[in-house]
């Protein structure tokens, strides 16, 4: 099963993601968490797409694709996998369809902007894994640490309010059209993303359908 998971900044990608992870026994490929991975470990392409991503910037196209097609060739991918972040573009999207990456089914999780503001101030990442929590909707077990590998857990450098209302301005602009894209190819789903995280994931198996 190869799924990509579309939305808004804060919809829910990253927190869904790991959970169908789980139940479809496939990696995620979270092009955010990468990207962040490179920024803290110095590497070219971190350096490159640090000032994008500190702007709420779009990362450029050529080297989001490039990071995807080397990881979709990773042998722990051959049984399918979740994409995560990505596609953001259209361009993106055609890279995909051209590299003969074709896609199972897409959902897009659906959130109004206001509800995805008061959120992301209470989102907390692992500095290690990348796991999303929420300070009140999904708390970590024990403040501050990551429940999954026992790192710390650390505010994103571009969950300010000025940043994520500058996401969610690229995502209307430049993200939201995938849908079309994908629903012309007839294979987008939409689902319900303002409720609660285990609704939201019922929601996703049942639109892919996947008996939990
Ligand atoms: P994305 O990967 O789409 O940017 P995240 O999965 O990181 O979004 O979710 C953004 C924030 O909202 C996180 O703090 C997460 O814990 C929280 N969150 C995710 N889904 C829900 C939900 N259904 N209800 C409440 N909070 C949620
Ligand atoms: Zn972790």
């Amino acid at each position: 099963m190869k799924l990509i998971l579309l939305g808004a900044p804060g919809a829910g990608k990253g927190t869904q993601a790991e959970r169908i992870a789980k139940v479809l026994n496939v990696p995620t490929i979270s092009t955010g968490n990468i990207l962040r991975e490179a920024i803290r470990n110095g590497t070219e392409i971190g350096l490159k797409a640090k000032a994008f991503m500190d702007k709420g910037a779009l990362v450029p196209d050529e080297v989001i694709i490039g990071i995807v097609a080397e990881r979709v060739a990773q042998p722990d991918c051959a049984g399918g996998y979740i994409l995560d972040g990505m596609p953001r573009t259209i361009p993106q999207a055609q890279a995909l369809e051209a590299k003969g990456i074709c896609m199972d089914a897409v959902v897009s999780i659906e959130i109004e902007d206001a509800v995805i503001e008061s959120r992301m101030t209470g989102r907390r990442v692992c500095s290690g894994c990348g796991a999303s929590y929420h300070i009140s909707a999904n708390p970590s077990k024990v403040e501050g640490i990551c429940d999954t590998c026992g790192k710390e857990l650390i505010i994103r450098k571009d969950d300010t309010p000025e940043t994520v209302k500058n996401r969610l301005r690229v995502f209307h602009a430049e993200t939201e059209a995938l849908k079309d894209f994908y629903a012309s190819l007839g294979r987008l789903k939409l689902v319900d993303g303002d409720q609660d995280i285990d609704d939201v994931t019922r929601e996703i198996l049942t639109a892919i359908g996947v008996e939990a």
